[in-house]
């Protein structure tokens, strides 16, 4: 437990340049990372999410300031979040606040991130030097450690218990829940003509111990292709100085407004 705990705060320091902040006069900062800052609600079971007009890529080692794109990245997250939750994915969000900010419940974010794939792309294809845009015959699930220090190293679900992070209960849960809102979201998208090439899940724990979806799911942690002509209509555009970001996250959250 000792064990677990520590690394969850040196995770949590030093994940994506997280800083521990209390400045702000109105609402109490808890933290700040590099496309969010988090911040203390009225209600201390809940907190306020705010999302930045900051694109970072290469665990920070590439920025810009996008203007907009924090708004479309609250619009669009609150939106999938709402298709998950009629399906009965349980998550933290629960109600857009401003442009810029949504209201989610307070959660302690585990320090891994479920990466679900379902085309190859990105490190995969590097990794095994697999042709980008290979369909996976099923979804390949993946799970990394939060450490921009270590380079986020991958870690398998014995690895996530002996290291005190979950109980095999919960790993299985956490499958479930991926593999589920995968389902969902690849529907969902299709409805948009739009491909769900992958995406990052991240999951916290509730203060009575439940483990639900929690942080964002947008263009900035998913890999988004039109259906019709392959562009890309995600992060990707900013990885690959692609252009036209705004247009494309844009055109996702004209699509996914339904
Ligand atoms: P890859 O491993 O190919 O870089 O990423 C796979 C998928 O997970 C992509 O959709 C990517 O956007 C998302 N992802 C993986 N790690 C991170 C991360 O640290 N931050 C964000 N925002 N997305 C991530």
């Amino acid at each position: 437990m000792v064990f677990n705990l520590l690394n969850f705060q040196l995770n949590f320091l030093n994940s994506e340049a997280t800083q521990l902040l209390n400045d702000s006069p109105t609402m109490k900062t808890i933290a700040e990372g590099n496309t969010k800052v988090i911040l203390e609600a009225e209600n201390p079971t809940q907190i306020v999410m705010r999302f930045k007009d900051t694109a970072s890529a290469y665990h920070g080692i590439k920025r810009a300031t996008i203007e907009g794109k924090g708004a479309l990245a609250n619009r669009i997250s609150a939106r999938l979040f709402g298709v998950l939750a009629e399906a009965g994915v349980e998550n933290h969000f629960v109600r857009l606040l401003s442009d810029n900010e949504q209201l989610c419940l307070k959660t302690e974010v585990l320090p891994l991130r479920v990466i679900v794939r379902n085309v190859a792309a990105g490190s995969i294809v590097r990794r095994f030097g697999i042709e980008e845009g290979t369909e996976f015959r099923v979804p390949v699930y993946e799970m990394n450690y939060k450490s921009a220090q270590l380079d986020d190293p991958f870690l398998n679900e014995h690895t996530a218990v002996a290291f005190g992070f979950v109980s095999y209960d919960e790993m299985a849960l956490i499958s479930q829940t991926a593999h589920r809102a995968n389902e969902v979201l690849i529907k969902f998208f299709d409805s948009c003509g739009i491909r769900l090439i992958d995406f990052k899940l991240e999951f916290g724990r509730t203060p009575d111990g439940r483990l639900i979806l929690a942080d964002e799911i947008s263009p900035d942690t998913c890999r988004l292709w039109d259906r019709m002509s392959g562009q890309r209509l995600d992060k990707d555009r900013f990885r690959r100085d692609m252009g036209d970001i705004i247009e494309a996250y844009k055109e996702v959250c004209e699509r996914v407004k339904g």
